[in-house]
């Protein structure tokens, strides 16, 4: 077991994209998470005088991997990513999958496939830090659209994140949460929680600070996307009867058009 959890901080790219600077005490080993760009990536390394030695890829979208190379030709930086989308992922060095996994330094990750916003896309948890790295899949108080996928495809992986443990800390790739809560409310109106929540995010983001990372155990009670199973949910999109992945298609739909 590692003797510290990892080091994890936000660096803000492009207009609302989060990558993430990771650094394990025990080995030295630094990593950056979906970087849209490299310059701000390296600063961000260059700024604890960390030198990069992974960057960390959750599907193949240009700002998520659109730094690989160039992180890559600066610090010779390992790239990891989804072995489902090799030949998509820029310089791609190592390929995990489930079965796989991969061991950041001296950080187990479990590597979780959660197809639906790609079909490749994947997530790593670190249990020793509770830390989950969900890219596109799981927004605060949203989910990501379905690009590549399927609903059926798109439900199963929010509910394998899911299962996670409560106090699990969501690092997601965009800073959507407000834009998510204004949905929410609209389609989960009797959820309390939701207007209380709003009202603080909104005084965050206008003191122009991040909303993330999320805590799971408040998202499973919050995020519509993650309760498209519970009665009022299915009341209003779709009603008792349907399978739960078709109310949360639905949803899906109703925000596509909010
Ligand atoms: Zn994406
Ligand atoms: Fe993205």
């Amino acid at each position: 077991m590692p003797e510290r959890p990892l080091h994890i901080s936000l660096v803000p790219m492009l207009k609302d994209n989060y990558a993430y600077l990771l650094h394990c005490y025990d080995t030295g080993a630094t990593a950056i998470v979906d970087p849209s760009e490299a310059e701000p990536a390296l600063q961000a390394g260059r700024r604890m005088d960390w030198r990069p030695t992974h960057v960390l890829d959750t599907h193949h979208h240009n700002d998520h991997c659109g730094g690989n190379l160039g992180i890559k030709e600066k610090t010779g930086a390992k790239v990891v990513g989804p072995a489902y989308d090799k030949d998509r992922i820029p310089g791609i060095d190592i390929p995990v999958d489930e079965e796989s996994g991969f061991t950041f330094g001296a950080h187990p990750a479990r590597v979780l496939f959660i197809p639906g916003h790609t079909k490749g896309h994947i997530a790593f948890y670190f249990p020793d830090s509770k830390a989950l790295f969900c890219g596109d899949t799981l927004f605060s108080y949203g989910c990501g659209r379905m690009f590549e996928g399927t609903p059926e495809m798109m439900w199963n992986s929010l509910l394998k994140l899911r299962a996670l443990p409560d106090d699990t800390q969501v690092y997601c790739g965009h800073e959507y949460t407000e834009a998510n809560l204004r949905f929410a409310v609209d389609a989960d109106p009797g959820n309390d929680g939701l207007w209380r929540r709003q009202a603080e995010v909104q005084r965050i983001r206008a003191e122009g600070k991040p909303t993330i990372p999320a805590t799971l155990g408040e998202e499973k009670k919050l995020n519509p996307f993650l309760r498209a199973d519970q009665p009022e949910l299915k009341k209003r999109f779709g009603g008792e009867e349907r399978p739960n992945h078709e109310i949360f298609g639905a949803l899906r739909a109703a925000k596509d058009k909010f």
